[in-house]
């Protein structure tokens, strides 16, 4: 409860960000505050470690930010899920549907060991779209889902009911 009220009060709300209607979720006075950062790494490693995690997935860009820390505190490796174009090897590519059109994001294709259990780490789980996407590239790799964790679950976009079925039973974990 304590950690909750501690990173709750470093998320600003930006009504109209990036387009009316939408109140977007600022985490950057949560990122310029060490306790919360470090408190919220030490929760995600805590994760890791349940879940039995053997690497994190980050999702572009701001799951870059909170799972590198992660991935050293945990002692497990980091794996970028890049927007398409950007990863230099060859590379597993997921489009998936955003309100109007498509995105597509991309994993190293020897980035994931068959057997390997990843955990997906990222800021907010919004509609979903993204972390499903890293979900079935983690699988294409034959690598296993040890879970999805992200700091912000906002409920009334129903992200939690779009990851179920890429899920397969495994947990979703907002702090
Ligand atoms: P989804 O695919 O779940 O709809 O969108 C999730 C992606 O969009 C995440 O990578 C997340 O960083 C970003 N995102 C969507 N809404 C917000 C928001 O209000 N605040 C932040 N920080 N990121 C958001």
């Amino acid at each position: 409860a304590a950690l909750r009220e501690l990173l709750l009060g470093r998320i600003a709300d930006v009504p109209d960000y990036p387009q009316p209607g939408v109140m977007f979720k600022d985490i950057t006075p949560l990122l310029a505050d060490p306790a919360a950062f470090g408190a919220l790494t030490d929760a995600f490693a805590d994760l890791c470690a349940r879940h039995r995690a053997d690497k994190v997935v980050g999702l572009e860009a701001r799951g870059f930010i909170l799972a590198a820390p992660v991935a050293v505190r945990a002692g497990v490796g980091f794996v970028p899920a890049r927007k398409a174009g950007k990863l230099p090897g060859e590379t597993l590519g997921q489009s998936y549907d955003l309100e109007y059109g498509t995105a597509e994001i991309e994993i190293h294709a020897d980035a994931l060991a068959p057997g390997e259990r990843v955990l997906v780490i990222d800021d907010v789980l919004a509609t979903g779209g993204t972390a499903d996407a890293s979900l079935q590239l983690i699988r294409r790799a034959g690598a296993e889902v040890a879970g999805v964790a992200v700091l912000l679950e906002l409920g009334f976009l129903a992200g939690r009911q779009r990851l179920e079925p890429g899920l397969k039973g495994a947990p979703l974990e907002a702090l």
